[in-house]
């Protein structure tokens, strides 16, 4: 099993980890209903980083500790790539005994921002994860870093260079073009601590000098050619201030930061594979007391959205979606604000499991974990979303009944509730027609319906505008049919759902789609992203809700039924000014592919 999740990216696998699934949740049917979403109480996971860490436990390597860590940039909000870390991390550090730290590496002075930092707090928490006391800041860390570099420096490792960063990329050569060293190269170990010191002083200009590694011109690893591990730049850091105008480069401060903090695993994305034998150089030439592990695996690609923070940023800038929290954005203030629930994100992140292949996957995959959790508990009630008027002449004036209908029929504790019924009634525009087609069993002349929870009724004739459409339909109920009454077991073809309309509330409904309009809006470097948009990815309409959706709490999961999943916006819904998302609609395209096969 642990095998067939690695190869997971690579065509037609999808199907196959999703038929395992399956199997795991019907063997699992027990532990599913009892315990969260499917299967995320069940056998412990296996892929190929925890059965490094359970090799190390068992080799006693770090002498029995855990330790990892999930080291997002401020520079952005969180997005469902993230989570993938974050559920890989934490939950790593939880079925293992661990620690896992959240720090902010925060080396950059120009993009970060305190706002980004209290952002991915709320949402690491969120999701359903907890750094303890383990909360840290690579920042914290600049004058230990700078000390690591003075010793380098101390041990003939490393050389102020003055080539500017464009004479820098020509002297370092390509893969298969040898590099050429510096001719700042062997400086003397006195004169760089000099220079190193003056360049912490000010005394030059950003770019003019950086320090660099030491280590090996021809490499066949072009990350190994004197890589700089210190740069001036001149920019105010959101926590030191303008305390500091030299910065550490990533690939210095991360494994240091690592190292400081003890970390035994440091689980990072495929990309940084060719970074490891720098990693590992730094910490040896260091001797640091604790050498982390790095490990690397595949980055979370999904369809039909992008997941770089650049880009998320600029269509937040340039206001192409109405913050990182819109719910169309991939972030995970994104997916919350939508309707989404961590659970099912967690779910996702184990569905999807751990690799060392880059893939794409479905975003219906993700829609369907969404689904799966939403139908365990959100709530079912009744809304119209394109309102048809329904006056049932044979029903009094003034009469209210209270019909009892069924809360949550996959959660027999949710109970039932009373729903309004009377005269005049909302149905669904698309459940009449005047002049049907074949096979359409719903609401026509001279047919009959059932209202969902209460009687069946039978269209006797429309009333219209001067536009020639309709306006209204007449139809009489048979009195009997009723919960309980001497009809009410009669055979008719459709149910269909209402609302009274004295009783209604009047909502404005947010119906989205994707963001872009192919899978892979990135893909093509020579085409902007942008140009992909979709035209159509929010619709804004207004709807009659069945009266107990008064009390709706922002992001309290409903289905509204036959309509799909709905939850009260968390910012803009007022109880006099209701605002509902749609979450997901009810077609599981995933699921139905997976049955044709
Ligand atoms: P950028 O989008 O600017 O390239 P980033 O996504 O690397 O930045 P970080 O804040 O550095 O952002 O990421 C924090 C951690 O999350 C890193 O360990 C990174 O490997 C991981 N991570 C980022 N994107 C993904 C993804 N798509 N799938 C899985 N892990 C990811
Ligand atoms: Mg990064």
């Amino acid at each position: 099993m642990g095998n067939l999740s690695a190869l997971h990216g690579v065509p037609g696998l999808d199907k196959l980890l999703f038929l395992r699934d399956i199997m795991t949740a019907l063997n699992d049917k027990k532990g599913s209903l009892e315990g969260g979403v499917a299967g995320e109480n069940a056998a412990p996971m296996s892929d190929f980083i925890r059965d490094m860490v359970r090799e190390d436990l068992g080799n006693n390597k770090h002498g029995g500790r855990v330790a990892t860590r999930f080291p997002p940039e401020p520079n952005g909000y969180l997005h469902i790539g993230h989570a993938k870390s974050i559920c890989l991390n934490f939950g790593i550090a939880q079925e293992f005994n661990g620690v896992c730290h959240l720090r902010m590496d925060d080396t950059n002075p120009t993009t970060e921002d305190i706002e980004y930092v209290n952002a991915i707090m709320h949402d690491v928490r969120w999701l359903g994860f907890d750094w303890k006391e383990k909360m840290f800041y690579a920042s914290d860390y600049f004058g230990r870093l700078h000390q690591f570099a003075v010793e380098l420096i101390q041990l003939g490792k490393a050389y102020v260079c003055d080539l500017s960063p464009e004479e820098m990329i020509r002297y370092r050569g390509a893969p298969d073009v040898p590099g050429q060293e510096s001719p700042f190269r062997n400086r003397t170990v006195a004169e760089n601590l000099d220079l190193f010191e003056r360049m912490r002083q000010g005394e030059y200009a950003d770019g003019a000098k950086v320090l660099r590694a030491k280590i090996d011109m021809n490499s066949p690893n072009i990350h190994m050619r004197d890589p700089a591990i210190y740069r001036i730049r001149r920019g105010h850091h959101y926590r030191t201030g303008d305390r500091w105008c030299i910065y550490p480069m990533y690939d210095f401060a991360h494994c240091l930061s690592d190292s400081v903090e003890g970390i035994t695993h440091s689980i990072c994305t495929l990309e940084f594979e060719v970074h490891r034998p720098l990693y590992d150089w730094i910490l040896d030439a260091l001797k640091t007391p604790c050498h982390p592990q790095q490990i690397e695996f595949a980055r979370l690609n999904l369809s039909f959205t992008v997941m770089s923070k650049r880009k998320l940023l600029q269509m937040v800038e340039e206001g192409l979606v109405s913050g990182w929290d819109d719910p169309r954005m991939p972030t995970i203030a994104g997916l919350r604000r939508r309707g989404c629930t961590p659970e099912a994100i967690r779910h996702f992140a184990r569905r999807i499991g751990v690799t060392k292949y880059n893939g794409l996957t479905d975003v219906a995959l993700l829609e369907h974990s969404l689904r799966e959790d939403l139908n365990r508990r959100a709530r079912r009630v009744m809304a119209v979303l394109k309102p048809l008027k329904v006056v049932l002449t044979n029903y009094p004036e003034g009469k209210t009944e209270e019909l009892e209908a069924v809360n949550n029929p996959e959660d027999p504790a949710a109970g039932t509730r009373q729903v309004p019924f009377s005269r005049v009634l909302y149905i669904e525009r698309d459940d009449f027609m005047e002049i049907p087609p074949k096979k359409f069993f719903r609401l026509f002349p001279g047919n009959e319906v059932r209202l969902r929870y209460a009687y069946i009724i039978k269209c006797e004739s429309v009333v219209k505008n001067a536009a020639g459409e309709v306006e209204e339909v007449h139809c009489t109920i048979d009195p009997e049919s009723k919960s309980g009454g001497a009809t009410s077991g009669r055979k008719i073809k459709s149910t269909i759902h209402w609302v009274s309309a004295a009783h209604a509330l009047d909502a404005e409904v947010r119906l989205y789609d994707r963001l872009f309009t192919v899978e892979q809006p990135d893909a093509d470097p020579e085409r902007d992203f942008k140009t992909f948009m979709n035209p159509k990815s929010l619709e804004v309409g207004r709807a009659k809700l069945e009266p107990s959706l008064a009390g709706a709490q922002p992001l309290e999961p409903y289905q509204f039924e036959r309509l799909g999943y709905f939850c009260a916006d968390n910012r803009d819904s007022q109880p006099d000014k209701l605002v509902f998302n749609r979450t997901v609609g009810l077609r599981d395209a995933w699921a139905k592919e997976m049955i044709k096969g």
